[in-house]
């Protein structure tokens, strides 16, 4: 067996490398580069921890994610791995005796901040100590494309020259092509082998549906499908987490907002919450999440459209990690295309940059709009190939009801065109439902031929149907006129009856179909999974550490699964390495033992 394997099996507990990672570890066992581009949860750090357990030195991981620096060393000490951080946190008394331990020879692995790395000191530290590799997480920062750039990863270029012959390894989750090929040049890891993981995330449900009454759809799909779970609620502006937060207090959750505009102090204290409770919720701007290592985010709720798809499968990726069920669940309107238009509008940057966010903010609509399979999009999106239906997301499970809507959107195009294209959709929809408002016989209106010809629909079925017309490109609303709505090349053909149109219905459609999003085994075992959260929850409070530090919740659906009887048999269990056997048997054994008849477990075994 590899030194590798071993190591994968002894330290962490796991049987076997995952697809990339065995190829990953050893190019840089090998002492080559790297650059590994895997989904959230794929597994990325085992890439670079075991191959600095296997070679001579020290492996240096730069990662700006100062927060959780302590949580991740905390991790690897649990298993048994002599690992460390430097950052701004630190005392110059504890800071000393890092550094001592580093030149002794006496740290696998240690964690540093990037703005940290090139001051005179710490490269003068590491040119006298012996290093294994550097492994740069969330590569992507040093993209200024892309949504998380980080002026100080740019210095990361020197690495190579500073220390030749010490191989790098870059790790991002981030699957852009462009930001892909910044990392190469900036890293400048031209000799890097590239290692690119599927993304696909089959335990995550996919779930978009319309916004109607957003707090009240909200609560509901928290009370059926995740009364106790941690998750996190994204929304655009930070008066609405604010707002969001405190309604769901209201009823009975455990939320708190997160979002730039807090003071520092009371943003990590709300994160340290969400890391070490069971069941929190948080409600954040997009300024919450980067590299959350939190493994058991049940649910990802987005209740303002993400502007790129880039962003929501990122974001998304947040929930499941540990690899069982979670939901992708998301709610959008017109109301949130015209305001991330007005977003765009505002925005510096050139015609050029510009244009592009509105490709990617077209993607993300078609994405909302597609009666076939989401997660097949969203593959197809990032240039792979998945099955024609995935079984796991709302239009595989419950496919959305069309119908032919080619007269209605000819009205619609009509009423746009014989309007000049100076107006929104409120007043469209009054024209064509024959409204006789002021407004209307003010402008003449009221004598158009398309006045009240689609009184037979009611104005949410048009409200759907110009929505869907922009999601597609028939229309386009104009941020520079109000939010006029204006024709767009395409809909020609559809205005002279030369094409059809089948448009999603909403009425028709249910609400989404309810999940167990839940890591709790079976009803049966419910008690002793409780117990053993109780007994995962006091060991972690000891010991100041969050809970998942401690075992996975997949690992302790194992020891429901498997009732393990003895320490041999514990040690079998999936994220049971040695250490952890060790530490931790006796306890958990004495949970099972006492909850479990003898007859279930002689039964199972
Ligand atoms: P990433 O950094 O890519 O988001 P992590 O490194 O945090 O992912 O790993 C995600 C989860 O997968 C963790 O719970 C980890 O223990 C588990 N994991 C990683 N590699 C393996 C493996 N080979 N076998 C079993 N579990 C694994
Ligand atoms: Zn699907």
């Amino acid at each position: 067996m590899s030194k590798a394997l071993q190591i994968l099996r002894d330290v962490f507990g796991h049987a076997a490398f995952r697809p990339p990672q065995q190829d990953i570890v050893e190019t840089v066992i090998g002492g080559g580069d790297a650059l590994v581009l895997m989904p959230t949860g794929g597994g990325k750090s085992l890439c670079y921890q075991i191959p600095a357990l296997v070679r001579p030195g020290c492996g240096i991981v730069v990662s700006p994610l100062i927060a959780l620096m302590q949580d991740q060393v905390e991790a690897l000490r649990q298993l048994g791995v002599r690992a460390s951080f430097l950052n701004s946190t630190l005392t110059t008394v504890a800071q000393r005796s890092i550094e001592g331990a580093l030149l002794a020879g006496e740290l696998d692995l240690l964690y540093v901040a990037p703005e940290r790395l090139f001051q005179p000191r710490t490269l003068e530290l590491l040119e006298r100590a012996a290093i294994a590799l550097f492994a740069i997480d969330e590569a992507h920062c040093v993209s200024q494309w892309g949504h998380d750039f980080r002026a100080d990863y740019l210095a990361l270029e020197r690495l190579h020259r500073e220390f030749p012959g010490v191989p790098r390894i870059a790790l991002t989750a981030t699957a852009d092509q462009r930001t892909r090929a910044e990392i190469v040049e900036r890293l400048d890891l031209g000799g890097a082998l590239h290692f690119i993981a599927g993304f696909d995330r089959p335990n995550i449900r996919y779930r978009i549906g319309i916004k109607q009454n957003p707090q009240a759809q909200l609560l509901r799909f928290l009370r059926e499908e995740h009364p106790h779970d941690a998750g996190i609620v994204y929304c655009l502006s930070r008066a609405k987490t604010e707002e969001v937060a405190r309604w769901l207090n209201g009823h009975g959750f455990a939320a708190l907002p997160y979002h730039a505009g807090m003071d520092a102090a009371a943003r990590a204290a709300n994160q340290v919450r969400f890391l070490r409770e069971d069941g929190v919720i948080v409600v954040a701007t997009i300024a919450f999440g980067m590299g959350i290592d939190k493994p058991d985010v049940r649910f990802v709720a987005h209740l303002d459209l993400p502007k790129t798809i880039e962003s929501y499968y990122q974001e998304t990726g947040r929930a499941g990690r540990d690899g069982l069920p979670a939901d992708a669940w998301l709610l959008y309107g017109l109301q949130d295309v015209i305001k991330l238009r007005q977003m765009l509008d505002a925005s510096q940057g050139s015609e050029e940059h510009r244009r592009a966010e509105q490709q990617r903010l077209n993607a993300m609509l078609g994405l909302c709009e597609i009666t076939s399979c989401r997660r097949r999009a969203l593959l197809d999106y990032f240039g792979e190939r998945g099955a024609e239906r995935c079984g796991n997301c709302d239009t595989c499970l419950e496919p959305a009801p069309t119908w032919d809507a080619t007269e209605a959107a000819r009205m619609a195009l009509s009423a746009v065109l014989r309007t000049g294209q100076r107006y929104g959709v409120n007043y469209l929809i009054d024209v064509l439902r024959g409204s006789g408002n002021e407004r209307i016989r003010g402008a003449g209106h009221d004598r158009l031929p398309t006045f009240g010809v689609g009184a037979a629909f009611e104005a949410n079925t048009w409200r759907s149907v110009f929505r869907q017309l922009v999601a597609r490109g028939y229309l386009r609303v104009d941020m520079h006129d109000y939010g006029a709505i204006r024709l767009e090349e395409r809909s020609r053909a559809l205005l002279r009856g030369e094409e059809r149109i089948e448009l999603r219905r909403e009425q028709a459609r249910k609400a989404t179909r309810r999940t167990k999003g839940t890591a709790a085994p079976a009803a049966a075992d419910s008690a002793l999974w409780e117990a053993l959260r109780a007994c995962r929850n006091a060991l972690a409070a000891e010991q100041g550490v969050p809970p998942y530090v401690i075992f996975h919740d997949s690992t302790l659906r194992e020891m429901c699964e498997r009732l393990p009887r003895d320490e041999a048999e514990f040690g079998q269990l999936g994220g049971v390495g040695e250490r952890k056997r060790e530490r931790y048997a006796t306890a958990f054994l004495a949970v099972i033992r006492s909850m479990t008849s003898v007859d279930r477990r002689d039964r199972l075994a």
